[in-house]
């Protein structure tokens, strides 16, 4: 067994050897954690008096190694039993959360709390343990002093890969259809589900694809989108897009790309402190989502987005709860992309504990402990519109990683834009379009289009379509002309909103455009410069842009 899975066994067994009389393991695996208890039990390599392990469920009863104790259903009547047997036994008790009042609506039971812990010393001193196992962490308050919590983690890349092998011994080879990388890739993308999960998910591609191929890899994906929607709070989303679907933005563009990867064993050698995230801020429409569904192609990492709105409206769980169960969902998916769209809704309220007695700090205090503690390969995308609203302490240094602004889009920046966009619906068309896009249209496109963001030049693309469609011919270069002067760009109506973001990025944030791509601006101390100088020159903010 690999080093992972005997860590659990070691642990277990120091507690065992170390008298504990009440353990409890958070997990949805009965069998895996039964077959290591098993292990750690009977081996003298690991406690120093051999245990007999029982275990008990409302349905069976407790059930030895080699009997059933009859009347034992009633969870009172097991304690009895345990109370009494002078074994040196490890009684392995499922779903207890149920007693202590872990299932929405149901009370404790203090009696058989209360009895619990009037056993505890006679267990103590009879070398008997008992360990509580259920899919829910619920401990009640009566016994909180006397239970040790004992992790017990997600298969290992070796587990799963076992399991897989085990499968594929029951196929014909010419089923088979995964080269080692592939069938590596496979497994990877299974880590974060149960082992029943991986089979399942395993199974079920074998089924449908006729045999193990490449295919197997997106019913993973779906498998892992059951546990992520049963959250209530994350969503999987799916992205194919290329690094050649942004147009611009190459300095954070490059920014990302540097981190490919940072989460893989090769990274480790290289002692890389795991890479926290970015924030990403800037003005509406200019690519900052589209930058976090780009990345999880780029990377092949799932993407979770987390919606602030359900983790706060009530309608599932407590907020506390539901960022727990968010932030532990992304850590069993890892490695995978967090984003945390539109983080100040959530966030506003955080500063002085708002109206909701202070819910809203707690729920971002939980946030930030995460963010600054994470050891899991979970990269945080956050994305904010309104920075004002952000609390402070998110933006603190060691928080993010970098925090990004994403201005609104620079001549080269539009010319790019429009050439991606246009392309990207031209190129595969059974309709003859009569458009030339060279440096010379796309210039002038730039040049009309100034203070549009990357969302409204696409709209404009869109519009330009319609036209020619509706004249039952190929896209023209007058349709885009027509298209951008139908069009009042947000950034007109909302100058007062932008020059406020850069002044607030000015200070705090790294321009996502290159400096090549960057224009010539003016500052309120009556000189010029271009956007390079951007965090340096504190004193001189961005007087205005032109439209
Ligand atoms: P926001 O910054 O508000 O998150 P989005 O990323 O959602 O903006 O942009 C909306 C759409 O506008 C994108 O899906 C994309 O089609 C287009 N778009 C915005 N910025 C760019 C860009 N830099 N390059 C290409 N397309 C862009």
């Amino acid at each position: 067994m690999e080093n992972e899975t005997m860590k659990f066994i070691h642990d277990f067994a120091d507690l065992i050897n170390a008298g504990f009389a009440c353990l409890y393991i958070d997990s949805y695996e009965e069998d895996r954690v039964m077959q290591q208890i098993n292990v750690a039990a009977s081996n003298p390599d690991f406690v120093k008096v051999s245990r007999k392990v029982y275990t008990w469920a409302q349905t069976t009863g407790l059930v030895g190694p080699d009997k059933i104790v009859p009347n034992t259903q009633e969870a009172v009547k097991a304690l009895d039993f345990i109370e009494k047997n002078s074994e040196n036994g490890i009684f392995v008790l499922k779903d207890f959360h149920i007693y202590f009042g872990g299932d929405r609506g149901t009370r404790p039971d203090y009696g058989l709390i209360r009895k619990i812990r009037d056993i505890i010393p006679v267990m103590k001193a009879n070398r008997k343990s008992i360990v509580f196992l259920s899919p829910k962490l619920v401990i009640p308050c009566e016994l909180e002093k006397e239970i040790s919590i004992l992790d017990f983690d997600l298969p290992t890349e070796q587990e799963i890969e076992a399991t897989l092998d085990n499968l594929m011994l029951g196929l014909s080879p010419d089923k088979i259809k995964l080269t080692q990388a592939e069938k590596k890739q496979l497994v990877a993308a299974a880590l974060g589900l149960t082992l029943q999960e991986a089979e399942n998910a395993f199974s079920r591609a074998i089924v449908k694809n006729k045999g193990l191929d490449t295919g197997a890899i997106n019913v993973v994906h779906d498998e892992k989108n059951q546990t992520v929607k049963k959250t209530g709070v994350l969503e999987f989303v799916r992205s194919d897009l290329s690094i050649d679907d942004i147009g611009g933005l190459e300095n954070m563009k490059k920014w990302l790309l540097r981190r490919n990867n940072t989460w893989s064993e090769r990274a480790k050698h290289y002692d890389l402190p795991a890479p926290k995230g970015v924030l990403i801020t800037g003005v509406p429409g200019c690519g900052k989502s589209l930058t976090a569904k780009a990345m999880s192609a780029i990377w092949h990492l799932p993407l979770l987005k987390l919606d602030m709105g359900k983790i706060f409206d009530g309608l599932v769980g407590s907020s506390e709860e539901n960022m727990r169960k968010a932030l532990d969902t992304a850590e069993a998916v890892a490695p995978c992309i967090l984003w945390v769209d539109e983080i100040e809704k959530g966030f506003s309220g955080a500063r002085g504990g708002g109206g909701d007695s202070g819910t809203t700090s707690r729920v971002f205090g939980t946030f930030l402990t995460w963010m600054q503690e994470k050891t899991k390969a979970v990269f945080v995308i956050a994305t904010a519109n309104d920075i004002s609203a952000l609390p402070p302490e998110l933006l603190r240094k060691g928080r993010f990683d970098e925090i990004f602004f994403t201005d609104l889009p620079t001549k080269k920046e539009r010319e790019k834009i429009f050439e991606l966009h246009i392309n990207k619906r031209i190129r595969n068309s059974d309709i003859i379009h009569d458009i030339k896009v060279d440096d010379a249209l796309l210039s002038t496109l730039a040049d009309m289009s100034k203070g549009y963001v990357g969302a409204e030049i696409e709209q404009i693309v869109i519009s330009a379509l319609y036209e020619a469609f509706y004249n039952q011919r190929g896209l023209m270069a007058e349709d885009l002309v027509k298209a951008i002067k139908a069009t009042v760009p947000l950034s007109a109506t909302q100058k007062e909103q932008i020059l406020a973001l850069r002044s607030w990025a000015q200070e705090r944030a790294v321009l996502a455009t290159s400096p090549e791509d960057r224009e010539t601006v003016m500052y309120d101390d009556g000189t010029s410069g271009d956007d390079t100088d951007f965090r340096e020159r504190q004193g001189g903010r961005i007087l205005d842009f032109d439209l």
